[in-house]
């Protein structure tokens, strides 16, 4: 392949800064059109010093002469706000786009970037949550290329035939095994979960994540999402995906056969490896992870999700049946609860309460275009902070 031009939406997260380690080992393969960010400009700054991008983006900061000048300074282009994401990801030099901004906010510059037909690199998993039907649509009508890079996703799109696009069924496949780490607090006393703290939330046993996908995996929300995520990426039923909790988080997810055959795909827990996949495919890169040395991990637990214990599991396939703007909603009373539960304004176990009563107030709609997807994503937002206000949970 000739050298590709990438587009690092969201490039000082943790996926963002992950992309540029693997990209930096191989500077003939990959040259940085662009990086964003929201507001962390040194880092963004940093980053332009090392891979002298033509652009860099910040999106919550007002313009300034002095940074505008500091970023010309390394051959960079320094642009301001949320408008200049979709021109970075959508220019016609651009070959590939990795989204890895958090939450809603990665939606247009994604949706962007498959109507001009991208390679798109996905791991805001949100965008399919909220808007699953339109992006799945640009997709196709563009002829994008989506490659998935959560790590369970990515595993299943590598565990799944090629030609798996002609449906799971005509591909003899009976089900996919979603693996759950189960999070921090998977076996703590339902009682305790009221005096979790934002730092206990933020520390996972295995992976190393922002913030907010660091208390959805707490919540196991997380998991919601991905399941929401999973239904629109392999054209999959709900029924067809059962979620599985795996604490190590070797096994990165599975498919199940017709024959009784099951093909896993395991790995250290380090997200350069679905990175470098992604960023690679069909090839096969070094990504800087370690081979997995089994003989060391020594054994692989596995157990059946309670529902009772992480109802959202079970909203997840309940939102999924109901379709229309039912998962945008989902999504926006998570955001917004998230972000309460971090700011000490509800409590830990209060999230997932939150999140139901919102969705149980709002009517759901159809999605046929993105302004039904954002109205429905700003009601939930409003009804959401109205909710925890009134301490109706
Ligand atoms: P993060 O919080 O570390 O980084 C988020 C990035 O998005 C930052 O660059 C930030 O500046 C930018 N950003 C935040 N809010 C923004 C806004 N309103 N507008 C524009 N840019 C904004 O998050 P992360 O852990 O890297 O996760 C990014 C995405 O990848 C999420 O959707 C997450 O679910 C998904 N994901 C992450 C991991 C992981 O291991 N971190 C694994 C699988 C999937
Ligand atoms: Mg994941």
């Amino acid at each position: 392949m000739t050298q590709q031009h990438i587009t690092i939406l969201g490039s000082t997260g943790s996926i963002g800064c992950s992309t540029l380690q693997v990209i930096a080992m191989y500077p003939e393969k990959y040259r940085v059109y662009a990086l964003t960010a929201f507001s962390n400009s040194e880092l963004l700054l940093e980053q332009c010093k090392e891979f002298k991008p033509a652009y860099a983006v910040l999106v919550n900061v007002d313009v300034n002469e002095e940074l505008i000048q500091r970023f010309k300074d390394q051959q960079t282009q320094l642009l301001f706000g949320i408008d200049a994401l979709e021109e970075v990801a959508a220019n016609h030099s651009v070959d590939t786009v990795m989204a890895a901004i958090v939450g809603i906010a990665g939606l247009k510059p994604t949706l962007a970037a498959a109507s001009r037909g991208k390679r798109i690199l996905l791991a805001n998993k949100e965008s399919l949550v909220v808007s699953g039907q339109l992006l799945i649509d640009a997709v196709k009508l563009s002829q994008a290329i989506l490659l998935p890079v959560d790590s369970e996703h990515n595993a299943i799109f590598q565990s799944l035939p090629i030609n798996h696009q002609r449906g799971l069924t005509e591909s003899g496949v009976e089900k996919i095994i979603l693996t759950a780490s189960g999070g921090p607090f998977l076996h703590n006393q339902l009682n305790e979960l009221a005096d979790i703290t934002p730092e206990q939330a933020c520390k996972h046993p295995n992976w190393s994540m922002g913030k907010k996908i660091s208390v959805d995996s707490a919540t196991m929300m997380n998991k919601a999402l991905e399941l929401i995520e999973a239904c629109w990426l392999f054209n999959a039923s709900p029924s067809q995906i059962e979620v599985l909790i795996h604490p190590q988080s070797i096994i990165h997810s599975m498919v199940a056969y017709r024959d009784g055959s099951v093909i896993a795909q395991l790995g250290c827990p380090d997200m350069r490896t679905p990175i470098a996949h992604a960023l690679a495919y069909p090839d096969r890169i070094k990504s800087g992870v370690p081979t997995l040395d089994l003989a060391k991990v020594g054994s692989l637990q596995f157990e059946a999700v309670n529902l009772d214990r992480f109802p959202v599991i079970r909203l997840a396939y309940e939102v999924v049946k109901t379709g229309g703007t039912a998962s945008t909603i989902l999504n926006a009373a998570n955001e917004v609860a998230v972000e309460s539960f971090l700011n000490r304004r509800i409590r830990f176990n209060q999230i997932t309460d939150v999140i139901e009563a919102v969705l149980n107030q709002m009517t759901i709609n159809s999605v046929d275009s993105l302004d039904v997807v954002l109205a429905a994503d700003q009601q939930a937002r409003v009804l959401t902070y109205t909710v925890i206000e009134k301490n109706e949970v």
